[in-house]
């Protein structure tokens, strides 16, 4: 999408500090982080929000996990534990509509859930 931050990010016409890329999936320092591990995973393809997941784009949720999995081991986090978010629409906080799974980890998490 043309006016998507993050389809611009991953086309790299936005700078961003790339932490993993393969062919479905590009994550990424969060700007703004809320924890010393602040890492965002999204699909190349733009999906608007995990409220948009369906049969035909599902896969690339499966990517996401497994790139997760993956980057919470490179960068340390795996063994203490961590945490995956995603925010869908107003209500959510959603504030950039392009799917992102946000990877928090490196201090021990409030618990808000609400
Ligand atoms: P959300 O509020 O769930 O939509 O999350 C959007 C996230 O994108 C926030 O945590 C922002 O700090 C982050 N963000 C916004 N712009 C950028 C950017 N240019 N590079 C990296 N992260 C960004
Ligand atoms: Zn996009």
């Amino acid at each position: 999408m043309s006016d998507c931050l993050f389809c611009k990010i991953i086309a790299g016409e936005i700078p961003s500090t790339k932490i993993y890329e393969d062919e479905f999936v590009y994550a990424f320092k969060d700007i703004n982080p809320l924890a010393p591990v602040h890492i965002l995973v999204v699909p190349k393809n733009h999906i608007s929000s995990a409220a948009e997941i369906n049969s035909e784009n599902s896969s690339a949720v499966a990517h996401i996990f497994e790139a997760a999995a993956k980057i919470a081991k490179e960068q340390g986090i795996a063994e203490d534990g961590y945490r995956i978010v995603t925010n869908i629409g107003e209500n959510g906080c959603q504030s950039v509509k392009h799917l992102h799974f946000h990877i928090m980890g490196g201090r021990k998490l409030e618990v808000t859930m609400g």
